[in-house]
């Protein structure tokens, strides 16, 4: 049952994180009058592509373009740690904003991921959990497959795609990364329609999943038939 207050807060270790993972969420969330806020914890400056704040300013384009707001901890990227400290920054927001929704990476242990992915999961999850205004918590696509990410919601992003391609693009110091292609999210996010929905209402479709890991959504939930 939804407590109504339509806030939503994801929270993600670099500043493209949220472009690759769930822009078109975020974008709908938006037109749906949502609030959006999202929480990049470092300004990636390990990147060997970053210079200086250059991927935090790309990350406030994104922001003014989608219509959410962008808030900024500049922790120390490749260092993050799920412990007293994060958690408890995490809580903070989380008592300054009382998000509805809570959407953070999906957290790789099998290697696959980036450290700062995972503790930012944990972290995220540690907090959010206890919270009594958060309904619900979502793991986001990683940015590199990972066979054990099952999703169990999907979004129909299709009239936001070319936003989330654009978002993409204009994370251009981190350009030369494969899955920093604009086509590589546009193909990733039909083969999610194909995955939700195996039949024609898949064609030319664009999703993006997720793993309820608190509360129960479905595909109704942009309905308003929660
Ligand atoms: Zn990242």
């Amino acid at each position: 049952m939804s407590n109504g207050n339509r806030t939503i807060l994801a929270v993600f270790a670099h500043p493209d994180d949220d472009a690759l993972s769930c822009l078109g969420t975020l974008a709908k969330f938006t037109n749906e009058n949502y609030q959006v806020h999202v929480l990049t914890l470092t300004a990636g400056e390990k990147s060997n592509t970053a210079i200086g704040r250059t991927r935090l300013s790309e990350a406030e384009t994104v922001a003014q373009l989608v219509g959410y707001s962008l808030m900024e901890q500049e922790l120390s990227d490749g260092h993050l740690r799920c412990d007293l400290e994060t958690v408890s920054l995490i809580e903070k927001y989380i008592q300054q904003i009382r998000p509805q929704i809570v959407i953070t990476h999906y957290p790789q242990n099998s290697g696959y991921g980036h450290q700062d992915h995972d503790n930012t999961a944990s972290a995220v999850v540690n907090a959010a959990r206890r919270a009594s205004c958060v309904d619900w918590i979502l793991y986001a696509e990683p940015p590199v497959q990972d066979w054990g990410f099952l999703p169990n919601f999907y979004v129909d992003i299709t009239d936001h795609m070319d936003l989330k391609k654009q978002a993409i693009r204009l994370h251009a110091s981190e350009g030369s990364k494969a899955y920093m292609l604009p086509d590589i999210a546009a193909m990733r996010a039909q083969w999610w329609a194909l995955q939700n929905h195996p039949d024609n209402f898949c064609a030319g479709r664009y999703f993006e999943p997720f793993i309820v890991v608190k509360g129960v959504l479905d595909r109704n939930f942009f309905t308003g038939i929660e």
